[in-house]
């Protein structure tokens, strides 16, 4: 655990050297747990954003997407449940004043026995090798039974005190856990309180409760509201979908980890529209999808898992997250929701308007059910990036830094460089630059030593470098080096375009 922690600390350095992610406000000491993305990491993002677009929109035809304004109107959290239930459970420690989510705390102290687990079953593969049977393991281990009868135990004990809503319930918990503030280590709890996590600012110059309006928490109730826009003028027929990118806001109880939790965030967003009785069908289908979609970047099949919801949302009949094993351990990436017709129900019933769509085929009018996927790009940018960085050894003793990113998602797909500044090679480079820089991202590079531009283009993923040298100007060959192997090739500058286009292509992605 303390390597991976360090792993993070080494992510955030890195993040911020080549020029990913900044501290917001640096010049004034920061804003707590506010975060700028720079020239990089605005490419990075923006290619995670067209992947999941394309995906979502561009290979599904009954997928469409919009831009909603953050502000709407204050009615809709009124309708969407926000207003009263979109709390978390905040408890502080008196002597360390630090202020926690009492949930999480449990959470976390159950994590504490999944890893007991996790350690267990690691010595049993030390010591049995090969003939280490982990499913009998896992059944039969009297140390692993015990530690999983404590998570069960715990888990339904969560459960019911958080479905009732019940403070007092969820205080008594964590103190018959005996759960300690990792700060100060005493149980010296205040009572757990509700928060409503929710910004809230007024509109125009009129102050007071009549002007108050909320900044979006979640991108999907723009999409809530505009539904019977877009199915008519689109003339969508359902199951169709409806799919968004955009910023939301949460006043987080705590927010830390780097980007993972943040009070302003960016989320994508698509909200599938069915028949209702077939929203179970549909559920397992995204759950299915979405996981194909992470998968197919290769950052390792074994860094995902399903964790379904031991508290259900106030609008869901089923919820489950994909989880990702972060520097941190394993949190969650995305949720897929079946959000029944709780949210069109209630806008309708708020706004008077009928929202209910005419089935054609069924010759009759409902509100659809709706399965939701719902992924913070943020997070999703957090896993790329601490996935793809290492150190690596080189043969000559010395060490590199390398972002492997999925060369699709990389800012710069292809640098530029001509081995001297003099003898015709950097005008012969840049011609080569603008034969390249209509199809790919491109970086032009001719200051130190080619040994230090490769370094320096390998820390920041670009997965080609394009080496011209005198031999160019004769022949018009360059060489190409790959990221990954740091093997070089000799090529004809005619070819470049396939080459590279083939490696970093989104479609294979997309074809999955
Ligand atoms: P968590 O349990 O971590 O607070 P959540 O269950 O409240 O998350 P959802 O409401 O399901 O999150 O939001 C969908 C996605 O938005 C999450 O899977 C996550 O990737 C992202 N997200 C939510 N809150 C934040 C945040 N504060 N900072 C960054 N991303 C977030």
């Amino acid at each position: 655990m303390q390597q991976k922690e360090d792993n993070l600390k080494d992510v955030i350095s890195h993040a911020k050297e080549y020029g990913f992610v900044f501290p917001s406000s640096e010049i004034y000491d920061g804003l707590s747990a506010t975060y700028d993305y720079g020239q990089l990491g605005a490419e990075l993002k923006n290619n995670i954003k067209s992947y999941w677009w394309k995906s979502m929109v561009q290979m599904h035809e009954n997928i469409v997407g919009i831009d909603a304004a953050i502000f709407m109107h204050p009615t809709t959290w009124k309708a969407s449940g926000h207003v009263d239930a979109f709390n978390d459970p905040l408890i502080d420690n008196k002597d360390s004043k630090k202020r926690y989510r009492a949930d999480v705390l449990i959470e976390e102290h159950m994590e504490k026995y999944n890893q007991k687990i996790e350690k267990d079953v690691a010595k049993g593969k030390k010591r049995f090798g090969d003939d280490f049977d982990e499913v009998q393991f896992l059944a039969t281990n009297p140390n692993v039974l015990r530690n999983k009868a404590k998570i069960d135990d715990i888990r339904e004990r969560m459960r019911v005190v958080m479905e009732a809503d019940d403070m007092e319930g969820i205080y008594t918990l964590i103190m018959d856990l005996g759960i300690v503030c990792p700060i100060s280590g005493t149980k010296n709890w205040t009572e757990v309180r509700q928060f409503n996590l929710m910004f809230s600012t007024e509109l125009g110059s009129v102050a007071g409760d009549a002007s108050k309006i909320y900044l979006r928490p979640e991108t999907a109730q723009g999409i809530f509201v505009n539904y019977l826009n877009v199915q008519k003028t689109g003339r969508m027929k359902i199951p169709f979908g409806i799919a968004q990118i955009g910023k939301a806001f949460r006043n987080e109880i705590v927010a830390r980890q780097f980007i993972f939790r943040m009070r302003e965030f960016e989320q994508m967003e698509m909200q599938f529209f069915v028949r209702p009785g077939e929203e179970m069908k549909w559920y397992e289908y995204w759950k299915e999808a979405r996981m194909k979609w992470h998968q197919a970047l290769g950052l390792g099949e074994e860094n995902y898992r399903f964790h379904d919801h031991i508290k259900l949302a106030h609008y869901a009949n089923a919820a489950a997250d994909i989880e990702f094993n972060f520097p941190m351990g394993f949190k969650e990436l995305e949720g897929i929701h079946s959000r029944t017709d709780f949210d069109l129900k209630q806008h309708e019933a708020h706004s008077t308007k009928k929202l209910q769509y005419f089935d054609p085929e069924l010759n009759e009018s409902y509100v659809p059910y709706v399965v939701e996927t719902s992924i913070g790009l943020d997070r999703m940018f957090l896993a790329v990036l601490s996935t793809s960085y290492k150190m690596e050894d080189l043969e000559d003793g010395k060490q590199r830094a390398v972002l492997s990113l999925p060369p699709a998602l990389a800012p710069y797909k292809v640098a530029v460089m001509p081995l001297l500044r003099r003898d015709g090679l950097p005008e012969k480079a840049r011609e080569v630059l603008d034969l390249l820089k209509y199809d790919f991202n491109c970086s032009y590079d001719e200051k130190d030593a080619a040994g230090k531009r490769y370094r320096r283009q390998d820390a920041i993923g670009t997965p080609y470098c394009i080496m011209i040298d005198h031999q160019t100007l004769e022949d018009n060959t360059v060489t190409i080096r790959d990221r990954d192997t740091m093997g070089q090739e000799r090529v004809a500058i005619d070819e470049l375009n396939t080459i590279i286009g083939k490696k970093v292509s989104m479609k294979a992605l997309l074809k999955g």
